[in-house]
């Protein structure tokens, strides 16, 4: 078969998402949006929700009503985009639970479904989503008459520990939430990692589950291996891939890999980016192309059929790190054409 394998470790998933909670006195949620950051909605889901989450995050409705299927009744789902114009079936017959952005979200949710429940998502500076503090006050008295399930907001620079607005921002959403009785949530990945104070009632892990940065405690859960699909010798002088933008300099094997920026290899890792053969590094050769890679093999004895591009020898963040990215790019670009294969007993 020539498309990659993507293999998936849902005991590391599971574990993770076990030290993240160990980590806190909070309830650990789960933030599944995005397929499951690329991963695969329904065996993370599945596998998240038999090691414990009870409480789960996406971005938009639908993904929230596929969650449903797969997980049934006996969990929360929470969508942080709120209640969109064309929502309310879906939130109805999946019973979502909206995080309501602004007073006309609001109006929307309780006029299309008054009772049905709602959770609440407050701008404490992040300026993305959420009630402006003014707002908040303006409606707060309505909204906490309920039935009101969670108070949230969101950190941008958790990942930065010393940064001067993870304290600014827990001192507004602390300010704005003071008697609230509904639970509440501030902290992502990077959050958990501040610190007590950041935890309030319940937590929304993603990254750290899939092992990406800040949580460099966490365990690898992916291996990525590309076939072989051809190599050849080069004579010095000769030239690979599009713009003939490599050159061997002597003698040159090169590996032809099934895998290209299509399927989430990007572009941008140019000549920074390599692969491995269990741990020896074999440099890409020339520009990634849409499906396929030159690979610089001439320092192997023998050709595998694959090359590792994500495995024990370089992990999400090592990879992003050569496309000038971030874990969370990689993950959510991961390609449709990749067998998912999972592992483990959670599996
Ligand atoms: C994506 C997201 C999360 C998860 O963040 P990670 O950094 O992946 O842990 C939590 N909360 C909100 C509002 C998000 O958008």
């Amino acid at each position: 078969m020539a498309s990659g394998q993507l293999h998936i470790d849902l005991d590391a998933l599971a574990t993770n998402w076990r030290a993240l909670d160990q980590l806190t006195g909070a309830e650990t949620g789960a933030v599944v949006k995005a397929d499951g950051y690329g991963l695969g909605l329904e065996p993370v889901a599945r596998c998240l929700a038999r090691t414990g989450a009870r409480w789960f995050f996406v971005a938009v409705a639908s993904e929230g009503a596929r969650l449903r299927a797969i997980l049934g009744h006996d969990i929360q789902i929470s969508v942080l985009s709120g209640h969109m114009a064309g929502d309310t079936d879906m939130i109805r017959g999946a019973a979502l639970v909206p995080m309501l952005n602004d007073a006309a979200q609001w109006n929307r949710h309780r006029n299309a479904l008054p009772g049905a429940p709602y959770g609440v998502q407050l701008d404490s500076g992040m300026n993305r989503l959420g009630f402006e503090p003014a707002d908040w006050s303006t409606c707060r008295q309505e909204l906490e008459a309920g039935p009101l399930r969670l108070v949230m907001s969101h950190l941008a620079c958790a990942d930065v520990p010393a940064h001067p607005q993870n304290t600014a921002q827990l001192r507004a959403f602390t300010a704005m939430t003071r008697g609230v009785r509904a639970p509440r949530s501030l902290s992502a990945t990077g959050g958990i990692l501040l610190g007590r104070d950041y935890h309030f009632d319940i937590t929304r892990p993603g990254i750290g589950l899939y092992g990406g940065a800040p949580f460099t405690a966490a365990r690898p859960v992916l291996r990525l291996s590309l076939p072989v699909v051809q190599t050849r010798n080069l004579a010095p002088g000769e030239t690979v891939g599009y713009g003939g933008c490599f050159t061997a300099r002597g003698p040159t094997r090169i590996a032809t890999v099934s895998g290209g920026y299509a399927d989430g290899l990007l572009r941008a890792m140019g000549d920074s980016g390599a692969l491995y053969a269990g741990d020896a590094r074999c440099p890409l050769a020339g520009r990634v192309s849409m499906d396929l890679m030159g690979v610089d093999v001439t320092h192997l004895g023998t050709i595998p059929d694959h090359l590792d591009i994500l495995g024990a020898y370089q992990g999400v963040d090592a990879l992003a790190d050569a496309a000038g990215t971030i874990s969370y790019e990689i993950l959510t670009a991961l390609g449709a054409r990749y067998q998912r294969i999972y592992h483990g007993a959670a599996a």
